[in-house]
């Protein structure tokens, strides 16, 4: 099935150049030049990835992203960044994008992230689960709410791709960096402490305990294990 992105970018020449690109490697792409026509297109129609720069006129892409998130939009959310944006990043995953790449960037790289990330979202696709619980928590998948005791828990979209690789692997002792090759979809970048570092936020969010965590547990040498 032909997979369909849509990509929203002001500058004409990196929209036609990324579009072509994309076209060439199968994908049907649909394009927009602001952030208020991208925000309508992406709620409009099924995409199955967006690329979303975040310079743009009429409506920055840090507030499509926060928007869609907020309206229920799971689509895959590849952000594109100046150099040098820092907060803009971190900004951007913690309002829900999934990855993000760095203008000027080789279009090879453009295309293992886009491919990860598909790769990714067909994986969440066809779990056969619609919820999971452990202890107070409760995850529903198709919504993505995470409750515990009742009460939603706020997640990122990487803290819940995490949350639900474990679940899905519950049991099994995984790596830093099968973690990273699988829930993050590239082993070069960033580091296996990403994985430390979103595991102590699933801990903070999710355990009574988090410096002695019940569910998930550090495997020592090896990784971590989901015990739920
Ligand atoms: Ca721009």
């Amino acid at each position: 099935m032909e997979e369909t992105i849509l990509l929203v970018e002001d500058e004409p020449g990196l929209r036609i150049t990324i579009s072509d690109r994309l076209h060439r490697e199968g994908y049907r792409v649909e394009t927009a030049a602001d952030g208020q026509e991208g925000y309508e297109l992406a709620l409009r129609s099924g995409f199955d990835l967006l690329i979303l720069d975040i310079m743009l006129p009429r409506r920055s892409g840090l507030d499509v992203c926060r928007d869609l998130r907020q309206s229920g939009f799971t689509t895959p959310i590849l952000m594109l960044t100046a150099r040098d944006q820092t907060a803009d990043k971190v900004l951007g995953l913690k309002l829900g994008a999934d990855d993000y790449l760095t203008k000027p960037f080789e279009m090879l790289e453009l295309l293992a992230r886009v491919e990860a990330l598909l790769r990714r979202s067909v994986i969440k696709t066809r779990s056969p689960d619609l919820s999971y619980s452990f202890g107070a928590i409760r995850v529903d998948f198709r919504s993505t709410e995470v409750v515990r005791d009742g009460v939603p828990v706020e997640l990122s979209a990487m803290e819940f791709q995490l949350l639900r690789y474990l679940i899905e692997h519950r049991g099994e002792t995984l790596s830093r960096e099968s973690l990273l090759q699988d829930v993050w979809g590239y082993a070069k970048a960033p580091t296996t402490r990403t994985v430390d570092v979103h595991v102590a936020w699933l801990r903070q969010k999710l355990e009574d305990d988090p410096k002695q965590p019940r569910w998930i547990v550090t495997v020592h040498g090896l990784g971590y294990k989901f015990t739920g």
